[in-house]
């Protein structure tokens, strides 16, 4: 969620932690804040909204080498300029910004208030600046460290202190801290994307560490001060991937790029001669694969679509019963761990706290968990038994797009892989395969063609309602056709089995509830018409997605926008490219803002 940013060497500070900010932008965050260093002083800049509001209160010239920098996605507190981040302690001597959640700040507070400390704001956060505070004894390691040590919750935490000129300190709970290693300046951060400008070169943070910066070095320690040997990463992606490039929103950047960004999540991982995948990093030999006698996938929002997309997949093709649910239920209703089950923990960001603390519940109860994460290094992966990286590319947008499709990719690939194990033939396997590799081409065919989803988007954007419904594998599809229309134009939509509207829904049809069908040319496209019919008996605007050459969905429904014949298990990929053009185009035209919309963010750290 939200960011941090931090900076110490030899150059102004400010600029540094406010174009860092601005690269974090894109996690959604409500206000935003400073604090640098300057003259024996911290100046300490915050303000609700967005950056550039911050920017008008930053002083030119406001000297000082060395910082941190916030925004904030509230919690705890009203969004408001006092409880933004960075806090400070009564002395402005000592500032702090934090992501996360402190569970235990209430007795804590009022254990620092009986000894004298006054709170300003209604923030979690502010009581470990008080702490800090009232444990520092001449050194601000020591002090964070033994803040921490009393800290329930989750936290990733930056700490400066004036009479410690260009020094940080950084711990991690369960928000994710990354340090930036550069020539005579480091960085800290809450995401890699905000470090790449200026080094590729970064140190994972992992819970339970501190760190202690200057501008020459780094020195990170557990929470009984042993220090630990860290590993530096490079980063292999280019500051171009995190840029625009031309076009109007990350979110148009990222639809249109899906035919390459499904390419790459399949590049060496096909098996031509064998009609199979190969995925290495799953850490599991074929013996243990074909041990496997169920699959369980755990994930949130968008990812949770793919997930129910391949455990369709897994149960036709590869016949392992299979299952997707949401994790946040998964981790509280102590789940039945079995022998021979693997699961997979889908999430983009490898850091969706529901996601993960579901995988720590299932590890911990011996379970076998696999990531399908998009990016390197994060949590999920870094804690799994094994997995698949999507090679998406940064995916900046708050609402997914190339990383659903991806992380379709790879489970089709784990579904190939486990249907070739058991009763798939070699033949039926290569054919799986040539699918699968037109799928990128027929995705660029859709993507060509997106002027008529924007004619669409147009016509229908005022309606106050919407249903979108499939049934079977593209079940899922439309549950993500509504979820991506919620999320950036902020119109009410419902996504349903087509099935299923006769049991309720059917009663919000009217001439303002347009419903958008799904409707593949396979088995079910029979039972999808009749739908459709019962909703335009009942004065129901009618949408549909139909297969090239399909006329009869023309004659029943009010628009009908054609996708390219595939293999049925494809249509997945073919069916949710217009719903994601749809969804972009509607907030569009209704003048949302696409990329960063309202109360969401990015990566959903907290519970
Ligand atoms: N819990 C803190 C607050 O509400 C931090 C939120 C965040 O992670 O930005 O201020």
């Amino acid at each position: 969620m939200c960011g941090i940013i931090g900076y110490c060497g030899p150059k102004p500070a400010a600029p540094i932690l406010i174009e860092g900010l601005k690269r974090l932008e894109y996690r959604g965050y409500d206000s935003a804040g400073i604090a640098v260093g300057a003259d024996g002083n911290l100046h300490v800049h915050k303000r609700e909204g967005k950056l550039f509001r911050l920017r008008e209160r930053v002083p030119e010239d406001l000297g000082g080498v060395w910082g941190i920098g916030h925004t904030r996605w509230a919690t705890h507190g009203e969004v408001n300029d006092l409880n933004a981040h960075p806090h400070t302690d009564a002395t402005n001597t000592i500032a702090v910004v934090h992501n996360g959640i402190i569970e235990n700040f209430t007795s804590l507070k009022e254990k620092l208030q009986e000894e004298g400390y006054t709170f300003r704001t209604e923030t979690d956060s502010e009581v470990i600046a008080h702490l800090i505070a009232s444990l520092y004894d001449g050194d601000l390691e020591t002090a964070v460290r033994q803040t921490v040590r009393l800290l329930k919750g989750t936290y990733g935490i930056l700490a400066m202190h004036a009479a410690e000129p260009n020094v940080l300190v950084g711990a991690r709970n369960g928000s994710p801290l990354v340090l930036g290693v550069g020539n005579d300046e480091m960085f800290m951060a809450s995401d890699a994307t905000a470090l790449v400008a200026h080094t590729k070169q970064v140190v994972y943070i992992e819970d339970g560490e501190l760190v202690k910066l200057t501008p020459k070095s780094y020195k990170t320690t557990d929470l009984r001060s042993r220090e630990i040997d860290k590993k530096v990463d490079f980063i292999s992606w280019e500051l171009e991937e995190i840029e625009k490039g031309g076009f109007a929103h990350f979110m148009e950047k990222e639809i249109l790029e899906q035919s390459e960004s499904i390419k790459r999540a399949m590049q060496g991982r096909l098996d031509l001669e064998y009609g199979t995948g190969h995925l290495g990093g799953l850490n599991m030999a074929n013996k243990e694969l074909l041990e496997v006698e169920r699959v369980k996938i755990i994930a949130a929002g968008t990812s949770l679509h793919a997930g129910m997309v391949a455990a369709y997949l897994l149960e036709t093709v590869a016949r392992i019963p299979a299952q997707a649910e949401l994790a946040s239920e998964l981790r509280y209703r102590n789940p039945v761990v079995e022998r021979n089950n693997i699961y997979f923990a889908v999430s983009q960001s490898g850091e969706t706290a529901d996601t993960l603390y579901a995988m720590r519940e299932l590890k911990r109860k011996g379970a076998r968990v696999l990531g399908i994460c998009n990016v390197v290094g994060s949590t999920i992966p870094r804690e799994s038994d094994g997995g698949v990286y999507i090679h998406s590319g940064p995916e900046i947008a708050v609402a997914s797009t190339k990383a659903f499709t991806s992380q379709m990719t790879a489970l089709y690939l784990f579904a190939l892989i486990m249907a070739r194990m058991r009763h798939m033939s070699l033949e039926h396997g290569l054919a799986f395969i040539k699918d699968l590799e037109q799928v990128p081409d027929l995705v660029a065919r859709i993507v060509d063609r997106r002027g008529e989803i924007e004619l669409l988007a147009k016509k229908y954007a005022h309606a106050g309602n919407f249903l979108f419904l499939g049934r079977g594998i593209n079940y899922p599809v439309a549950l993500e056709g509504a979820l991506k229309l919620k999320e950036i134009s902020y119109v009410h939509a419902e996504g349903y089995s087509a099935a299923e509207i006769k049991h309720g829904p059917i009663a919000l049809i009217n001439d303002d509830t347009p419903s958008f069908f799904v409707v593949p040319d396979n088995g079910l496209r029979d039972k999808v018409i009749t739908n459709m019919k019962e909703v335009k008996a009942r004065r129901g605007p009618v949408l549909a997605l139909a297969v090239e050459g399909d006329r009869e969905v023309a004659k029943i429904a009010d628009d009908v926008f054609y996708v390219p014949p595939t293999h049925e298990y494809m249509y997945p990929f073919l069916m949710v490219v217009p719903f994601q053009l749809f969804a972009y185009y509607t907030a569009i035209e209704l003048g949302r803002d696409v990329d960063q919309p309202r109360n969401l963010a990015k990566s959903v750290t907290v519970e």
